[in-house]
């Protein structure tokens, strides 16, 4: 390579003015570096700080204000909006490590990503910040060279606070959790009926097209009004102090999915035609879908239920034009061509926890030691961890680590009751430490991921790249 001394990343070349812009790996982590172009004599700085002067060039160390800086300069690094897209896909990268396995897949097709899309939950539990996060994915595609463009999803928020943190910092999709809104179990007859919802929605039917009426009966109403009758209050609320005015430039996503009631495709048409009355634009709504999406394994449940719901949920979403969103989309392989045909190739999916377990199978893969101790302890930890998700897992299905030899170790990631117990154990395996203050496992398993960087890009490549196959992409 031309610029002697620094081991470049080839894809990240840029110019800047006479200057050449690029991002060199130094081992233990990268730098961007600022050289002098053909036929200049010195480099100048276009705004990055810390800087330092080497072999005439000037080297700058990953932080948040480069992150901005490169953000300005090379606006493709810096997040757009694109859930209005036909095919959108969202992956998050807890780690911070992921994108440019991601980049793999998505340089390949024309689905847009959602490379930085994180919970406010998940940063808690992995250390991190929205800058961080959205710092990790500017300079993963300034790394690779990727410049046709990724969203950044303030995934499953629920308060104005965080709401307002995502949106100050750039993000351009704002998923609402309306969950604490969502009113389970309370018995219909209690419920109001209020003059504007008779006069709106009884004795009525719904032509939504494609051969498909709705029509309500009074208890379906005052049931769909019990249920999300608040939250749709709260989303229209969310909408009107943020997105109305177009201060901020984000999509929109309302969700309704993290609850216990299954929204019936009548319910659902209700909170669409409600927030759609209310003027709310949105990209997409992710509804609470019939059987068990559980983390990091396939759907559980009636495929054929499945089949005949989605199709409804689908005409309704072509109807009033926005797009179904899929949640806990990682390894759903058996509902994804189902998705894909009911849909017409039109959604959003997200997946996050699978992005996790491919780096955990990388470990698994090449330090074995390293693998058998995290896993050791995630066998402690689960007890504590399963009292934030809902799983089914077995922990006496899971082979005993130390009677599998080290070709069959990465195996254990084929055994569905190993994913739930890695997946649901991330945050405590990221957080524990020793009793001297250090983190237990944490430094050394992104060593192991720094070095390992290569190995981990072709795994997500070929296991989010399932995914895609399966929609049909
Ligand atoms: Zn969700």
């Amino acid at each position: 390579m031309q610029y002697v001394g620094f081991d470049v990343y080839e894809k990240s070349i840029q110019k800047v003015g006479t200057s050449v812009v690029f991002m060199a790996n130094e081992g233990e982590h990268d730098l961007i570096v600022v050289a002098p172009g053909e036929g200049a004599e010195d480099a100048s700085n276009p705004g990055f700080t810390e800087t330092e002067q080497r072999e005439g060039a000037i080297t700058a160390p990953l932080n948040h204000s480069n992150a901005q800086t490169l953000r300005k300069l090379f606006p493709f690094t810096a997040p757009t909006r694109g859930l209005r897209k036909d095919q959108s896909f969202g992956v998050g990268d807890r780690l911070g490590i992921a994108t440019p396995g991601h980049i793999r897949v998505f340089e390949k097709n024309d689905v847009f990503p959602i490379f930085a899309q994180q919970s406010i939950r998940e940063l808690n539990l992995t250390n991190r910040t929205y800058e961080d996060v959205l710092d990790a994915a500017s300079f993963a595609v300034f790394r690779e060279g990727f410049t046709k463009g990724f969203g950044a999803d303030g995934d499953h928020l629920k308060t104005v606070k965080d709401v307002e943190y995502a949106l100050s910092l750039g993000f351009t999709m704002i998923t609402l959790d309306c969950s604490d809104h969502i009113k389970n179990g309370i018995p219909e007859e209690n419920t109001p009926l209020p003059q504007k919802y008779q006069e709106a929605y009884l004795d009525k039917t719904f032509d939504i097209g494609e051969g498909i009426t709705l029509s309500f009966s009074e208890a379906e109403l005052r049931q769909s009004i019990a249920i999300y009758g608040e939250a749709l209050d709260f989303a229209v609320d969310m909408y009107r102090r943020f997105l109305a005015d177009g201060t901020y430039n984000a999509d929109f996503e309302i969700s309704i999915d993290e609850t216990a009631s299954i929204t019936t495709p009548l319910q659902h048409f209700f909170v669409a035609r409600e927030l759609i009355q209310a003027g709310v634009s949105f990209a997409t709504i992710a509804p609470r879908f019939c059987g068990e999406f559980q983390k990091g394994i396939d759907y559980i449940g009636d495929l054929a239920q499945f089949e005949k719901e989605i199709q409804v949920h689908a005409v309704i979403a072509r109807h009033f034009g926005y797009k179904l969103s899929i949640h806990s989309g990682s390894d759903k392989f058996s509902v994804f061509p189902i998705i894909g045909r009911e849909t017409r190739g039109v959604f959003h999916v997200k997946t996050a926890g699978t992005n996790w377990l491919e780096a955990m199978r990388v470990v698994a893969q090449t330090d074995p030691a390293l693998y058998r101790e995290v896993h050791c302890y995630a066998l402690v930890a689960f007890d504590e961890a399963s009292k934030y998700y809902h799983v089914t897992t077995d922990l006496s299905k899971i082979p005993d680590v130390d009677s599998l030899s080290e070709e069959e170790l990465p195996l254990i990631f084929e055994n569905n009751d190993s994913r739930q117990l890695i997946h649901i154990t991330y945050g405590l395996i990221l957080s524990k430490k020793n009793p001297d203050g250090s983190y237990t496992f944490r430094d050394k398993l992104y060593t192991l991921w720094r070095k390992q960087y290569v190995e981990y890009a072709k795994a997500l490549e070929k296991h989010i790249g399932k995914h895609l196959a399966l929609l049909g992409v």
